[in-house]
């Protein structure tokens, strides 16, 4: 729902554990730490979040709904021009194909309305993702794949750290 900047914002920590890739399958093993914060009135609000793995302190800043709409202009802007171009696009070689009989761009028409239109739908209706929220920084682990079995399975070379530990924020529902 990108149209709309969200009020009720959910915090993550994801700590990734292992990852074990099998034939036809990958199980990324984690735990994920959840909190949902509101959206400041002004100015710009600096929530922690505490890893539920590891303990580490997760900062997320989170801004204000006059500066989260100012951020998202360009992009939004970008989006829109995007979309126009590519629909814009999809219609010439129909018309010039069809309404002119152009053999060329008949064979175009196609490949190039499934190509573009689901893009230029998709920007069209989530022209930014930006909600206004700075993640914290990622930590990767070092970390060694080995082969077990069938399976290859990625974790931590020295202790049970696993792989990486970081935060992500999305709408809250
Ligand atoms: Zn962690």
């Amino acid at each position: 729902m990108s149209w709309t900047v969200p009020e009720q914002i959910k915090l993550t920590m994801v700590h990734q554990m292992e990852i074990r890739q099998e034939p036809g399958l990958t199980r990324s093993n984690t735990r994920e730490t959840t909190c949902v914060v509101r959206r400041p009135d002004h100015g710009e609000l600096r929530a922690a979040l505490k890893c539920g793995r590891c303990g580490r302190e997760g900062v997320f800043v989170i801004q204000d709904l006059e500066t989260t709409k100012r951020l998202r202009r360009g992009p939004v802007a970008r989006s829109l021009v995007a979309a126009v171009v590519l629909l814009g696009v999809v219609a010439a070689l129909w018309i010039i194909g069809f309404a002119d009989g152009n053999i060329l761009f008949q064979v175009l028409a196609i490949p190039a309305s499934l190509l573009f239109l689901p893009i230029g739908i998709y920007l069209a209706c989530s022209p930014s993702g930006n909600i206004g929220v700075r993640p914290p920084e990622s930590v990767h682990f070092s970390t060694d794949t080995v082969r077990e079995g069938l399976s290859y399975v990625t974790r931590n070379s020295r202790r049970g750290e696993g792989l990486a530990c970081s935060g992500y924020a999305k709408p809250a529902n």
